[in-house]
């Protein structure tokens, strides 16, 4: 049995057997690497404790939500819809946090204050949030957290950097003694503060905002017990790449939170968001070659696969970078990322859209860009890694009118399970007019 990955437990023929049973291109989720993977968050060390939050926007299917929370993980979501589909789910709402853009108004806004009373943690991100949930905060003494904008940031590109002065996400550092004046006045407590200064930036810069956030704290927030670090540590899709240490960085916190302990006599509770760091490795996208094609002795070769940007956007994006397995029909692994040695072939991965940049192997310019493997035959199989996070829950489905795909769980018991069917076109089409 050939695994695709050292680390991740899908192998060759699970990917054959997958792709004739439930037909291609749709995602395939690995159980015991996702169970792994919590249990690696949930040991990060701590000073006074530690709670770990899913990132519930990086993959939202219920049965993952589920699996993940019955490992001890929390959760934070992004939108008033990501915590109702997380209720929908049957995960309690004093499991979640509510960090979102959005300024909930008429019927929205009362079912946030439901959902207060009912437990669910409403992290405040602007002034107008604050003043918005002000007075019902107040009356019913529930605290809030607070997510701070700290002006410094970090991400993988510029568009996954939400600390900088070019986002906004939570209230800038300018606003805080607004922020501070009004709840002084209306006796609002705020018992966490929230930073998430982007995904797969620089570890350093995470360590550096612990430091600024233990800093606000100390001058700010007399009633904080806990201090949320936000997530975005960094995952190795790529053979080159290096992950964040969650151990390193969890003992610079523990150092951190310990010595602001010695200091004002208050140990914080510590709050770690991951969404990537979970779910990104145990995703995978499994296609079919359907075409060959070349651009000629000046040119490139082609795989004209049947999935591409509409199932993983994110080379689109962000030049994000995925590695390729390439599988036979039997089964037989023909290439893996981490193993191209002596492979000859280079080919250009396109999907089956309209769009040039319908390709998962793009430049920051947008030009693809041709890969070493193993020469598939049509009918072969190309699995795309590190397609947990952000791939299914952002993609641009039913463009060029191709269904939602499929998602497949690769069960902890070695058994492949349905947890999400594929759209039809009639329920692509029902709600049009
Ligand atoms: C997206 C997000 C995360 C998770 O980011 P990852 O890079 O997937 O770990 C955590 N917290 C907040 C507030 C987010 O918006």
């Amino acid at each position: 049995m050939a695994k695709l990955v050292d680390f991740s437990y899908l192998d060759s023929k699970t990917i054959a057997m997958s792709a004739s049973k439930y037909g291609t291109p749709h995602y395939i989720y690995d159980e015991r690497l996702i169970l792994e993977n919590c249990k690696k968050a949930l040991s990060m060390p701590n000073a006074f404790g530690l709670n770990i939050r899913y990132a519930m926007k990086a993959n939202s299917n219920r049965t993952l939500l589920k699996i993940i929370h019955s490992s001890g993980l929390m959760l934070d979501s992004s939108s008033m819809n990501e915590v109702r589909r997380a209720v929908l789910a049957g995960l309690p709402l004093k499991d979640i946090l509510l960090t979102t853009q959005e300024l909930p108004s008429g019927e929205d806004l009362n079912e946030l204050k439901k959902m207060i009373l009912d437990g669910l943690k409403y992290n405040v991100c602007s002034l107008n949030q604050l003043y918005n949930i002000g007075d019902f905060a107040a009356e019913n003494k529930v605290n809030l957290s607070i997510r701070i904008h700290p002006g410094k940031g970090s991400g993988e590109s510029a568009t996954r950097n939400t600390g900088d002065n070019y986002s906004c996400f939570g209230i800038h550092l300018s606003d805080i003694e607004q922020a501070f004046r009004y709840a002084k006045e209306k006796g609002i407590v705020f018992d966490m503060v929230h930073t998430h200064i982007g995904s797969g930036g620089d570890p350093e810069a995470w360590k550096k905002n612990i430091d600024f956030e233990l800093d606000i704290i100390e001058k700010h927030f007399p009633d904080v017990k806990s201090v949320n670090f936000g997530g975005g540590l960094k995952i190795a899709r790529m053979p080159d790449e290096k992950a964040a240490d969650i151990e390193e960085l969890g003992l610079y916190a523990r150092d951190r939170i310990e010595a602001f302990y010695k200091k004002t006599g208050r140990k914080l509770l510590m709050e770690v968001e991951p969404g990537t760091f979970i779910i990104g490795q145990a995703g995978f996208i499994v296609t079919k070659v359907m075409d060959k094609k070349s651009t000629g002795e000046n040119g490139f070769n082609f795989l004209v696969l049947d999935g591409g940007m509409e199932l993983n956007t994110r080379p689109l994006l962000y030049a994000a970078r995925h590695p390729f397995h390439v599988v036979s029909k039997e089964g037989d692994l023909l290439s893996s990322e981490f193993n191209n040695e002596g492979k000859k072939f280079t080919a250009i991965p396109v999907g089956r859209c309209c769009e040039s940049g319908d390709s998962q192997s793009l430049d920051a310019a947008g030009l693809t860009i041709p890969r070493k493997m193993g020469e598939p035959q049509v009918g072969d199989y190309f699995v795309i890694g590190g397609c947990g996070a952000y791939c299914s829950s952002m993609s641009p489905m039913n463009y060029n009118s191709h269904e939602q795909e499929a998602e497949i769980l690769f069960t902890k018991d070695g058994d492949l399970k349905v947890i999400r069917r594929k759209q039809s076109l009639l329920q692509m089409l029902e709600n049009e007019a």
